[in-house]
């Protein structure tokens, strides 16, 4: 077994070195306090939906019972101080991801409202019959079903780039993809079901050179790495809340500022207009423009703690501790009789996909609960993926920055019984 309890990294600035202590850090999320058939938890389940941290719980709670009121309305005190926090909080998200303006941050559901407002104003207004969409072969069907829906409406061309069979996104064979025709690559910066990390920066130039458009699914990605949006020089990038330690139905959808300016409304309501009258309305400037109606105010102070937890402890401590364990339950995974890691690209997050002979992803999964161990079994809402590989589903540990060795020991001591089961 190997040591874990602490590990030193340089900070985000490469300046001074921070210490990352997991076991203290375990202490910041109650819920790894709970035992499950009387076993301690194991939740190797992140990838799903991370745990929150206490920073993130109260930061909800106090909003909720000193400053809550409706935003963006009201002339009282209590409106204008939920409203300063609900900007405030678009501003630690900008800061999360270094965009270059507030202005670009909407506020959506999560990612797959992200993606589905791009792909019903910016693709729906500039796309027409015969202009081409690139995706690949690793995306979530919430980068799949928004095109889909799209290509039955305006008949546009939806062209995949392919994978290896380790997982690794073809940079060569995306490129021979590119036409004058592509207007937008869509695809994943992490796969949620491989841990694939896609040459995003490889991909953006490649699709600006071409003169396309690109959108980046964030959701995996900004749990793990330090994304900056002005480095990257991307035009959209979608995430999610629940995946980054934060509250369900809050995420974000970043646009370049020029871009979001020449895009139609999503849905109309209150708060994204500027006048309405029966013959015509007029609307507000982005972001509000892609905010109709009462937004999810709490949740949304909710991901900006969880943007300023994640920032506190380290993007790259955090990073360097989860390739550790990556690289740990890499090993004792692989070197389990009768089991296979499914993903072996070159540059992974921390996710362990894998098959064992003779025993159904499931039945993985329902053993492993018995231990007191979450994992996910199932095609991970990428069937299209599952189909490239030709297998019907993975089991899946998704290791989060409270994941400690001893928790892969956990996986790895409760496979082995799973084995021997099914031997
Ligand atoms: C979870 C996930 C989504 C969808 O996120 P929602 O929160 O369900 O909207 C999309 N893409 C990837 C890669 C994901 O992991």
């Amino acid at each position: 077994m190997l040591a874990s309890t602490s590990r030193t990294a340089m900070n985000d600035e490469g300046r001074h070195s921070v210490s990352f202590d997991v076991h203290r850090v375990r202490d910041d999320f109650p819920i790894l306090k709970r035992r499950i058939r009387g076993r301690p938890l194991v939740y190797l389940d992140s990838a799903a939906s991370a745990q929150k941290p206490k920073a993130v719980l109260d930061a909800m709670q106090v909003a909720q019972e000193t400053i809550y009121a409706n935003v963006h309305r009201g002339v009282h005190t209590l409106s204008q101080e939920a409203t300063d926090a609900f900007e405030a909080a678009r501003e630690k998200l900008r800061a999360f991801i270094n965009a270059a303006s507030a202005d670009e941050i909407i506020f959506v559901r999560g990612a797959t409202e992200g993606i589905n407002l791009v792909a019903a104003t910016y693709a729906r207004k500039f796309l027409s019959a015969g202009d081409e969409i690139i995706l690949s072969e690793l995306e979530h069907h919430s980068n799949i079903v928004p095109w889909q829906l799209l290509q039955a409406e305006k008949g546009i061309v939806i062209k995949v780039a392919p994978i290896d069979d380790d997982g690794n996104f073809l940079l060569p064979a995306f490129e021979r993809l590119l036409s004058p025709r592509t207007r937008l690559v869509a695809v994943t910066h992490v796969s949620n079901a491989l841990g694939t990390v896609t040459p995003v920066r490889a991909i953006i130039e490649a699709a600006h050179r071409a003169g396309a458009k690109v959108l980046l699914d964030g959701c995996q990605a900004v749990p793990h790495l330090a994304v900056d949006m002005q480095a990257l020089d991307v035009d959209f990038y979608a995430f999610s809340g629940h995946k980054m330690y934060g509250p369900t139905g809050i995420g974000v959808l970043y646009g370049k500022k020029e871009l979001l300016a020449t895009m139609p409304p999503y849905q109309g309501g209150g708060e994204m207009i500027s006048t309405v009258t029966f013959a015509k309305s007029t609307f507000k400037e982005p972001p509000h423009r892609f905010e109709a109606g009462t937004p999810a105010i709490v949740e949304a102070i909710g991901l900006g703690a969880a943007a300023d937890y994640l920032t506190a402890l380290g993007r790259e401590a955090v990073r360097a501790h989860e390739q550790a364990l990556l690289a740990y339950a890499s090993q004792r995974v692989s070197a389990l009789p009768g089991l296979q890691i499914v993903g072996r690209a070159a540059e992974k997050a921390a996710i362990v996909s894998f098959v064992m002979e003779g025993v159904h992803a499931h039945d993985i999964g329902t053993i492993l609960d018995r231990a007191g161990i979450a994992v996910r079994a199932g095609h991970h809402c990428a069937q299209p993926l599952m189909e490239r590989l030709g297998l019907a589903a993975t089991a899946r540990a998704s290791f989060g920055l409270y994941n400690t060795m001893e928790d892969v020991d956990a996986l790895a001591d409760a496979l082995k019984i799973v084995r021997e089961i099914f031997a």
